[in-house]
């Protein structure tokens, strides 16, 4: 079935709608059609999203849609479309359910079996990673990083124990510019200052750059710089033997995950085993060992 032939009206259903992530020519012909078609525009900042629409002379009424009231505005837009309403999603950039909004409407009216149309457009994950020169066939996205420093470390300990000695895939992070540097800092320590990092800023915008370079030398570029300002991708491909090389000892696992996530000896051996794909009484001997040792 096809969801909206230009010459006809718009089919009901959700419509989760990309927008631009900077630069306004990265909208699509359909997309524009499709805002404009819409019974509402469910928006994650509806003032953000109105200045898109008067860029675009839009007016289509608008209503708030964001991660603060995502369940109850999701049953409110359910009802609509059970009555056979044309509701677009957008978020304030890029594709609506990526690190935004979108994801819980789209399952719920699944559920409910009202129809779903994605109506592609911008993502910065994907267009940092096209233009990185890093590996494409292969990636895994993860989104924003933990804001503290402790988690962080240890989801990233985690991701260097499951690609150690594997032919790895490039993995694809959002980062706050505040945050940058002491993430750089934790990648050096935990896959070696030499692992190659790409960092994709102001993608699309006037000011759009790729740095590409160790985690020390990107560390020490960006701090030599007055402010480190704007959005940020940050991208890499761990390289096999480093991250072997610098694997950690089963206790400084166990420490690292009781101290940032609170989680007893008992509960912090069992997700080392499990990370580490070996059974939860090898790792204890294993963390016998080690302490035997030391
Ligand atoms: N849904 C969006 C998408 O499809 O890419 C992502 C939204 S997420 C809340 C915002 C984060 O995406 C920013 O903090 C930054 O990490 C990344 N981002 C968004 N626009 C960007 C751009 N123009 N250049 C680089 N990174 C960007």
């Amino acid at each position: 079935m096809s969801s909206d032939k230009n010459d006809q009206p718009l089919a009901p259903g959700l419509y989760l709608v990309a927008t631009p992530i900077g630069n306004l020519e990265d909208i699509t012909l359909r997309a524009l059609r499709i805002l404009r078609s819409a019974d509402r525009i469910a928006c994650e900042d509806t003032r953000q999203t109105q200045k898109l629409l008067n860029h675009f002379g839009i007016q289509t009424p608008t209503v708030s849609y964001h991660l603060h009231n995502e369940g109850p505005r999701a049953e409110e837009l359910l009802t609509q479309l059970k009555q056979g309403a044309r509701i677009a999603v957008v978020s304030d950039a890029g594709t609506p359910g990526i690190a935004d909004p979108g994801h819980e409407i789209a399952s719920a009216a699944i559920a409910a079996g009202i129809p779903v149309f994605p109506i592609p457009g911008a993502n910065a994950a994907i267009s940092a990673l096209i233009a990185s020169g890093l590996k494409t066939d292969s990636f895994t996205f993860h989104g924003f990083l933990p804001a503290k420093e402790g988690q962080r470390k240890t989801a990233l300990e985690q991701l260097r124990i499951k690609e150690a000695g594997r032919d790895n895939s490039t993995h694809i992070f959002y980062e706050a510019p505040h945050r940058i540097l002491d993430t750089l800092g934790d990648l050096a320590a935990t896959f070696g200052p030499t692992q190659p990092i790409v960092i994709a800023r102001e993608l699309t915008k006037l000011h759009e750059e790729f740095l590409r370079g160790t985690a020390s030398d990107l560390q020490k570029q960006l701090a030599s710089r007055p402010a480190i300002r704007g959005e940020i991708v940050l991208l890499f491909t761990p390289s096999a033997a480093e991250a072997a090389t610098t694997q950690k000892s089963i206790a400084s696992e166990v420490a690292a995950l009781m101290q940032s996530e609170s989680l007893s000896e008992k509960d912090a051996l069992k997700r080392v085993a499990r990370d580490r794909g070996i059974g939860k009484s090898e790792a204890y001997r294993e963390l016998q060992r080690e302490r035997a040792r030391s």
